[in-house]
């Protein structure tokens, strides 16, 4: 299928590896330039360069924290004006609700609702004044159901959900369209990070720990950044222009909703 946004430039924050580099990656290959960013400049680097040579798109890479206000900063001026936005961030550490105070909050506030909306309040005005735009932001399946040990990222990216349910309704007269792509389980460096703390804690071995969670997967597996990107290229695509405010699940069917 052509998407029809060949020759558009996309900013996709937090895109060396993982789900963001999945997103980068599916939306060069629609013929998309990128600007990608990653605080590790090295890991970045090769990203890049991987994508310039197996799809000849242009990518321009920054190296900053976009979490900070000199790094968002420093992206958005090397980006200038973007036709589509896919926002990403780390995300934040497990634990109980008990771990928590005020500056853990901030911090994962920061990082996962107030990044991602200033991302957006940056680049929407450019989209209205030129009557189109995409902008996709990678939120979590806890939006949807509770992962009881990710409490700072339930509550955060649940705010960033109530702010992009408004404002998609706001700048959807403008052709400009907002969703959010929840992932599931996936198979990048959080997964396995997330396999090594329950086999640490269980004293089973990693392999074991990822079995387990695979198994609680109606799809018996996890899903893959290739897939994650082809969702969201889809959604950056001129056929998803009808699609506004939505949050799409992308899990294999692990969270159990009728709806
Ligand atoms: P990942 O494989 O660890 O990749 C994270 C990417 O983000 C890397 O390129 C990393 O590069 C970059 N990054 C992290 N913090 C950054 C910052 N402050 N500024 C700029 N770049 C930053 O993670 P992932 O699995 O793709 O996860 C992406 C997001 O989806 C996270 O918020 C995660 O919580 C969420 N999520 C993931 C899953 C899953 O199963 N994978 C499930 C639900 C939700 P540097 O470290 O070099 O900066």
């Amino acid at each position: 299928m052509d998407l029809g946004i060949t020759g558009k430039k996309a900013l996709i924050s937090a895109s060396s590896k993982g789900l963001g580099f999945g997103c980068a990656r599916a939306l060069a290959e629609a013929g998309v330039d990128l600007v990608m960013n990653a605080r590790g400049q090295e890991t970045l680097a090769t990203a890049a360069e991987a994508i310039r040579t197996q799809f000849g798109v242009s990518v321009t890479e920054v190296a900053a924290d976009i979490t900070s206000d000199e790094g968002r900063a420093e992206v958005l001026e090397a980006a200038g004006e973007v036709d589509i936005l896919v926002t990403n961030a780390g995300g934040p550490p497990p634990g109980m609700w008990s771990d928590w105070d005020r500056e853990d909050f901030i911090k994962a506030l920061d990082a996962n609702m107030l990044t991602p909306i200033a991302l957006m309040k940056h680049c929407l005005p450019g989209m209205i004044e030129r009557g189109w735009g995409r902008v996709v932001n990678i939120t979590s399946q806890s939006v949807r159901a509770p992962v009881a040990v990710l409490g700072l990222s339930n509550a955060a990216r649940t705010g960033l959900t109530g702010y992009v349910a408004g404002t998609a309704r706001q700048v959807a007269p403008h052709g400009v369209i907002i969703n959010n792509l929840l992932p599931g389980i996936h198979d990048t460096d959080r997964a396995v990070q997330l396999d090594q703390g329950v086999a640490e804690q269980q004293g089973i071995t990693r392999e074991a720990a990822r079995a387990q969670r695979e198994a609680t997967v109606p799809a018996r597996r996890y899903g893959t950044p290739e897939e994650f990107g082809a969702t969201c290229a889809f959604l950056c695509s001129q056929h998803a222009g009808f699609i506004v405010g939505q949050n799409i699940l992308l899990d294999g069917g692990q969270t159990n909703l009728t709806m």
